[in-house]
C-alpha cells in the first residue's frame, strides 16, 4: 500500500508522464479504534447473548450524549434510518424545506414519509442551505425545515432557529457530517428538534453502520425509542409506525471508542484542509468552501470548487487525478432536484446549488492521510492545470 509521490515529472499521467502515486490512493480510509480494546468491551455482550440493542448502546448514547452536550441522544441503525424515523415521530405532512446542495438521503427521508421536498438554494460561500431562500420557500403547506451541515461545515442554525419559531415549523438537522463540529464553543448537535448524525465508515465517528439522534426533548426521545424498535413502546400495540433501526452491540462498542478518537482526527484534518488550501489557493479559477471564523468544521470532505471559465472542468480535472492514482468523487453533483427520484418536485432554478455542485470535486481526506501524500495530490493538480493552460495558450498562438 505505498502510495508516496515518486516523481515530480513536469508532464501529468494524463498527457503520458509517469502517476504521481505508484498505486491508488484511497478517497477515504476510516480511522478505527483498537480492535482489542473493542472486543473487549463486546465480548460481555456476546458472552450473555444481549448482541443489539443493549448496554453497550446505552454507553454509546450517554457518552454522546456528553460529548454532543445534548440531554438525550437515541443510536439508531443509520442516520438515513434516523432521519425518516424523527420526520415520522414528529407526525409531518406536506411540505418540507431542503437544500438541494446535499447527499440524496437527505430527501430520503422526506419522500418516505411522503413529505413533498422543496429546494432552499445554498449560501454561495459556506455552500450550506440560505436562511434568506428557505424563508422563501415557505408556505402554508409547509410542516418543517431540513438543515444540512454540509461537510462538516456548521450552518446557520442560529437564523434557521428564528425562522422556525417565528412560522411555527419544525427544525431537524442532517448532521451526517458533524459528530464534533464546533459553533463557538459548542458542539453542533443541540439545535432544532432534532439533529442526526451518521456513524458510517466515511463519517467522523464510526460504528460500521449507525447513526445518532441528539435532542432536548424528552417526548421525542421516547417516541424515536419506541420508533426504532417498530413503533413499540413496550405494550405490543403499536401506535407509531416504526422500523427496525436498532443498533447491534458491536457497533455500539466501535462507537463508543471511537468517541475517544473524535478530538484528534478532527484536528488532523483540519491539519490537511489547510494544507490543500495553501497548496492550491494561488491557483486560478480554484476556490473553497468558507468555514465561519468562530465555528470548526469536521471537513468530514474536502472539496474544492473549480470555475469552468478560468480553470479545468472537474470531471476533466477528476480523470487526470485518476490518472495520476488519486481517487476522488463529487460530493455533491448532481444536486438533488436535477435528480431522477426529485426532479419532478422542482419548477424553479435553485442557481447557487447549481454552480456549486456543477463546479465540485471532492479530494482525499482522512487521518492517516500523511502529509507527503497531501503534497502529492497538490503537486499533481498543480502540474495537469498548469500544462493544461499552456497547451490552451500554445493552441491560441
Ligand atoms: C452519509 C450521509 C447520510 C446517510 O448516512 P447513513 O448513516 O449512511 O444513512 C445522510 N446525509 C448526509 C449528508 C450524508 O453524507
Amino acid at each position: 500500500m505505498s502510495t508516496c509521490p515518486v516523481t515530480k515529472s513536469e508532464i501529468p499521467a494524463a498527457f503520458g508522464g509517469r502517476p504521481v502515486f505508484e498505486t491508488p490512493l484511497r478517497f477515504i480510509t476510516p480511522t478505527l479504534p483498537d480492535l482489542d480494546g473493542v472486543l473487549q468491551a463486546y465480548a460481555p455482550a456476546y458472552a450473555c447473548g444481549l448482541i443489539t440493542n443493549g448496554a453497550i448502546v446505552e454507553r454509546f448514547e450517554h457518552a454522546a450524549a456528553e460529548y454532543l452536550r445534548v440531554r438525550h441522544c437515541v443510536a439508531v441503525s443509520s442516520c438515513t434510518s434516523g432521519l425518516m424515523l424523527v420526520l415520522r415521530a414528529l407526525d409531518l405532512t406536506g411540505e418540507v424545506v431542503l437544500p438541494s446542495f446535499t447527499f440524496f438521503a437527505t430527501g430520503h427521508a422526506a419522500l418516505w414519509n411522503r413529505l413533498r421536498p422543496v429546494f432552499a438554494d445554498s449560501e454561495p460561500d459556506t455552500w450550506n442551505i440560505d436562511p434568506a431562500d428557505v424563508e422563501r420557500k415557505i408556505t402554508g403547506r409547509t410542516a418543517a425545515i431540513i438543515g444540512v451541515h454540509v461537510y462538516g461545515n456548521p450552518c446557520d442554525a442560529g437564523r434557521l432557529t428564528e425562522i422556525a419559531a417565528r412560522r411555527g415549523l419544525k427544525l431537524i438537522f442532517d448532521a451526517a457530517h458533524a459528530f464534533g463540529s464546533l459553533h463557538g464553543d459548542c458542539p453542533v448537535g443541540g439545535s432544532g428538534d432534532a439533529e442526526v448524525f451518521s456513524l458510517s465508515p466515511t463519517k467522523t465517528l464510526v460504528a460500521g453502520e449507525g447513526g445518532v439522534v441528539a435532542t432536548n426533548d424528552a417526548l421525542l426521545a421516547r417516541r424515536l425509542r419506541a420508533a426504532r424498535n417498530y413503533g413499540d413502546s413496550g405494550s405490543y400495540d403499536c401506535d407509531l409506525l416504526g422500523l427496525n433501526a436498532r443498533m447491534p452491540e458491536f457497533n455500539a462498542a466501535l462507537a463508543l471508542a471511537g468517541i475517544l478518537l473524535t478530538e484528534t482526527k478532527i484536528g488532523r484534518l483540519n491539519q490537511i484542509a489547510a494544507a490543500y488550501r495553501a497548496e492550491l489557493g494561488r491557483l486560478p479559477g480554484v476556490l473553497f468552501q468558507c468555514v465561519r471564523p468562530d465555528d470548526r468544521s469536521t471537513w468530514k470532505d474536502f472539496s474544492i470548487w473549480l470555475d469552468a471559465g478560468r480553470g479545468c472542468p472537474p470531471d476533466e480535472l477528476a480523470a487526470a487525478l485518476r490518472a495520476e492514482n488519486v481517487e476522488t468523487r463529487r460530493y455533491f453533483h448532481p444536486p438533488l432536484h436535477r435528480q431522477r427520484l426529485y426532479r419532478h418536485f422542482c419548477t424553479y432554478a435553485v442557481p447557487n446549488a447549481e454552480r456549486i455542485s456543477d463546479g465540485i470535486l471532492s479530494l482525499p481526506i482522512y487521518p492517516s492521510l500523511a502529509d507527503e501524500q497531501v503534497q502529492g495530490v497538490c503537486a499533481a493538480i498543480r502540474r495537469f492545470a498548469e500544462y493544461r493552460s499552456e497547451r490552451g495558450r500554445a493552441a491560441d498562438v
